[in-house]
């Protein structure tokens, strides 16, 4: 994989760094030890793995895609990390991502962008598109993302690889740095389900570092790939969602999701169709919540604590050189969304604007819950659009913010999701995605399908 990844990278931009000693030197005690008789520390000791660059990994580089931490070494490892090596898993390096999560392409990353394998000149998708680039272009087998509003699942469904969104609180935050504290989540990346229930398997699970994470074992998702593998999903009823489907999507994704849907109807599942009439709103309510979120989370980048920090020859003041810091460390992308969300919480407009947003966010969990009394999963388009090209869409935040049509309700409700690829549309030949949703903590019935499906 490290050939791979310095034969390929310097075209795809996958990485932000790769650690070739460590990643080596990992490997060569995996073999010492299985050599030496002991049992391997989990099924996949040995195997490499991307971890999306915002993620803690003591002492090496974790710039969230951003200038703010240009330089920063944390002295802690995030618990997904640390579950990593304790399962013995090899860590190649840190991939590429939208400057803190926020975008859909990879292009708001301060290190330039990352290229989809499947042509260069395309968006891999984001914020996640380095994980779910390296997965594509075989640079690594298995990764790591983040999904606040679907930086897992929209790059898996434009790349043609499987990307996990668990239940919220499934996978520790522990060392994940905050965008959204109420909505982000780690999770799998892989090129299969299988392979992606079996890192499942190694990073989730209870963590009292994070007080959100969900004090029950991990749902058994490997176990549901087998059985989903036998290829019947008779006694499986699907709910194809209405609002998520029709005007605004490119003619070859809907067909690609309709064929996909003709594939789970013959592989024995019932399949009906079920309203879920919030959702329409979701993506509003979340470009409140997000925002909001981040304005917040984001203060501690005050040219004290991490990283950057500009100006400080003695004669600025405190205020002075954290404001010059914060004009020069953040991207547009990132100011847009602090301003925004400050003006989303100041007083005055709370209730109007974060208010109005929370209770849609419970009409939205309220229609999830009524659909899950009548089906097992849900099932959508993963994303509205093929990979679309670099540069498309980087003048137009909405469009941008479009991408996330169907992935965001997921997490503003906090259930399960993933993205499996359902062939190249018929229209320009790129991944389709299709997106398989669960209830709260029943994330292995969605890898059952999937696993069918796939
Ligand atoms: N594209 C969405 C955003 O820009 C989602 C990002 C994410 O899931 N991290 O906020």
């Amino acid at each position: 994989h490290l050939d791979r990844i310095a034969e390929v990278d310097p075209a795809v931009h996958a990485f932000l760094h790769t650690d070739a000693e460590n990643a080596l030197a990992t490997a060569r005690q995996v073999d010492q030890d299985l050599a030496a008789g002991q049992a391997p520390a989990s099924p996949l000791a040995g195997v490499p793995v991307a971890v999306k660059d915002v993620l803690t990994t003591e002492g090496t580089p974790t710039t969230c895609g951003s200038r703010m931490l240009e330089g920063w070494l944390p002295p802690y490892d995030s618990t997904v990390v640390r579950r990593l090596r304790a399962a013995g898993l090899v860590i190649l390096g840190k991939t590429n991502m939208d400057e803190f999560a926020m975008g859909s392409s990879t292009e708001n990353s301060a290190f330039g962008p990352t290229r989809n394998p499947w042509d260069l000149d395309r968006i891999p998708g984001g914020s996640g598109g380095g994980s779910s680039a390296a997965l594509a272009a075989f640079e690594a087998p298995l990764a790591i993302g983040t999904d606040t509003g679907g930086s897992i699942r929209q790059p898996g469904a434009v790349t043609g690889t499987v990307g996990v969104k668990p239940t919220y609180g499934g996978v520790s935050r522990y060392g994940l740095v905050a965008f959204s504290s109420s909505l982000d989540q780690a999770g799998p990346c892989a090129r299969t389900v299988l392979d992606a229930a079996l890192l499942h398997e190694v990073i989730g699970g209870h963590d009292p570092l994070d007080s959100t994470s969900i004090d029950q074992p991990v749902p058994p998702v490997v176990a549901a790939v087998r059985e989903g593998a036998t290829g019947d999903l008779r006694g499986v009823r699907v709910g194809v969602v209405t609002q998520l489907s029709g005007e605004g999507y490119q003619p070859g994704v809907l067909r690609s999701f309709h064929a996909a849907v003709d594939t789970l109807r013959e592989l024995g599942a019932e399949v009906v169709e079920v309203s879920c009439p919030s959702f329409q709103y979701a993506l509003s309510a979340y470009y409140l919540i997000a925002p909001s979120e981040c304005s917040s989370n984001l203060a501690r980048f005050d040219a004290m604590r991490y990283g950057l920090r500009v100006g400080d020859d003695g004669n600025r003041s405190a205020e002075e050189v954290m404001s010059l810091t914060r004009e020069a460390g953040f991207g547009p992308e990132v100011k847009r969304r602090i301003m925004l969300g400050t003006y989303a919480l100041s007083s005055g407009y709370y209730d109007a604007y974060y208010g109005s947003a929370q209770k849609v966010r419970t009409l939205i969990k309220r229609d999830f819950d009524a659909a899950f009394e009548n089906v097992d999963v849900l099932v959508s388009p993963t994303t509205p659009t093929t990979a679309f090209r670099l540069g498309e869409r980087v003048n137009d935040p909405m469009a941008m913010y479009l991408a996330d049509l169907c992935t965001i309700p997921a997490n503003l409700a906090g259930n399960a999701a993933l993205s499996v690829p359902s062939g190249l549309s018929d229209e320009d030949g790129l991944p389709v995605g299709l997106q398989v949703m669960a209830p709260v903590m029943q994330d292995h019935r969605m890898y059952r399908v999937a696993a069918a499906y796939e």
